[in-house]
């Protein structure tokens, strides 16, 4: 039989076939799933994925799964968008937006990793399954887990926004609240799972996860005919993801599915949680652990465990990383709502501010083939907007009213620009 893949530790080499593991016990460095790219050669090819499903198992071969696993949860393949409304408020004329706003089934990029994590939970024979979150990851495990019938034991800092909460126990999944940041969420997950025999998605179970990542790249490539970007614009947390992006784009030149050529890679944090655009900035691959303190608590991991793979990513392809303050979040959340249509959550502000920023600061040029890739939902953290609209007084049922109500508004923004202030949203 070929085995089509293995885990790996990536700095010390050792390998460590198929199992729930996720450090290497020689060197304590994380493990990755490598494949066997010659055997992949025959069955990655874009005539085979062209003809799988409409959904990111098209690319299968690639992902470490058996051939004989069914998937249950039809994630991915989310809609790679022209922004073109976006790019001319920010200069910019060749600007995408990669939309997991929409991912399915719990509306972020999240959703991606779970269905693969799970599939290798029940491989191995798991039947209670968990995780350590800043909140998409519970949404997404809690739901395939009451799809696939795993017990489900969730832990998240505190302090979490209200919808996460709501969306992780709607599906019946035992939420554990934890006083603490992720970093302390997490490390309490590891004792858990050393101590008992269950399969935590971010913890022994990660390299498989993170696998699942790379299919934002795969679909990116083919989305737009088969071809790379000039850059990617990606937010980081514990900046898995875009890494694993930049694997995917990788791959795809070792198997000649696209041409060869230099993709930059642009990190985005928030200020108020920035170890890696920190490390970038400094020229470093060596993460100083911050305490996150930010409205963007999806990103809000202190203590990034991919954070110096991260770093060493963005330099050696050329790029930069950024970090935005939460009143710019804010701002740019609106920004692409009004001129996109795209409701993202505080993720996608950091990735839409700090896009906005490279274009202004002339790291990336007008004209340069640019995707952002937008992660999350804005129906998820609504509360960031609080206060941010009024509620206008209700009108009676009558055309004389509306026009009252118009010419009123009309007034408010005449007497607005007199006083040389642009008109409140
Ligand atoms: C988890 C998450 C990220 C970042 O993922 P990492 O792989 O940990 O860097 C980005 N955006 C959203 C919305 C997330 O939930
Ligand atoms: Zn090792």
């Amino acid at each position: 039989m070929t085995i089509a893949y293995e885990l790996r530790c990536r700095e010390c080499g050792r390998s460590y076939g198929i199992q729930p593991l996720s450090i290497c016990e020689e060197c304590f460095s994380p493990l990755e799933v490598v494949f066997d790219l010659e055997y992949a050669r025959t069955r990655f090819t874009r005539e085979a994925i062209s003809q799988g499903p409409l959904n990111m198992w098209r690319y299968r071969a690639l992902l470490p799964v058996s051939d004989s696993y069914e998937p249950l949860t039809p994630a991915g393949l989310t809609p790679l968008v022209k922004a073109p409304r976006l790019g001319s408020h920010i200069g910019a004329t060749d600007l995408y937006i990669k939309n997991d706003a929409v991912c399915m089934p719990t509306l972020s990029f999240k959703d991606r990793v779970v269905a693969v994590a799970l599939a290798n939970a029940q491989a191995f024979g798991f039947d209670t399954v968990g995780c350590s979150s800043t909140g998409n990851l519970a949404n997404a495990v809690a739901a395939q887990a009451a799809r696939l019938g795993l017990k489900t034991f969730i832990l998240v800092p505190a302090d979490l926004e209200p919808a996460k909460i709501l969306n992780t126990q709607v599906y019946g999944a035992t939420l554990v609240r934890v006083e603490g940041n992720y970093d302390h969420v997490n490390r309490l997950c590891s004792q858990i799972a050393d101590r008992y025999n269950w399969g935590f998605v971010n913890v022994n179970l990660r390299p498989y996860y993170a696998e699942g990542s790379k299919t934002v790249g795969y679909e990116i490539a083919e989305q737009l005919g088969w071809r790379l970007p000039d850059n990617l614009v990606c937010p980081m947390a514990g900046g898995s993801l875009i890494t694993k992006i930049r694997k995917a784009f990788s791959e795809l030149i070792a198997l000649g599915l696209v041409e060869d050529k230099p993709v930059r890679f642009f990190g985005a944090q928030a200020t108020g949680c920035s170890p890696i655009s920190t490390a970038v900035k400094n020229g470093t691959d060596v993460i100083e652990p911050q305490r996150p303190n930010t409205i963007a608590r999806s990103l809000a991991i202190g203590n990034p465990a991919d954070g110096p793979y991260a770093s060493r990513a963005i330099r050696a392809s050329g790029g930069w990383a950024e970090d935005v303050s939460d009143v710019e979040i804010v701002s740019a959340i609106q920004e692409l709502a009004e001129t996109e249509g795209i409701f993202t959550e505080t993720a996608g502000g950091v990735t839409t501010a700090v896009t906005a920023r490279l274009y202004a600061h002339g790291r990336i040029q007008p004209g340069e083939l640019t995707v952002a890739c937008i992660t999350g939902n804005g129906l998820k953290t609504t509360d960031c907007l609080l206060g941010a609209y009024e509620q206008e007084q209700a009108i009676r049922p009558r055309l004389s009213d509306f026009e009252n109500f118009v010419e009123e508004r009309n007034a408010v923004k005449q007497v607005l620009s007199l006083m040389g202030e642009s008109y409140a949203r």
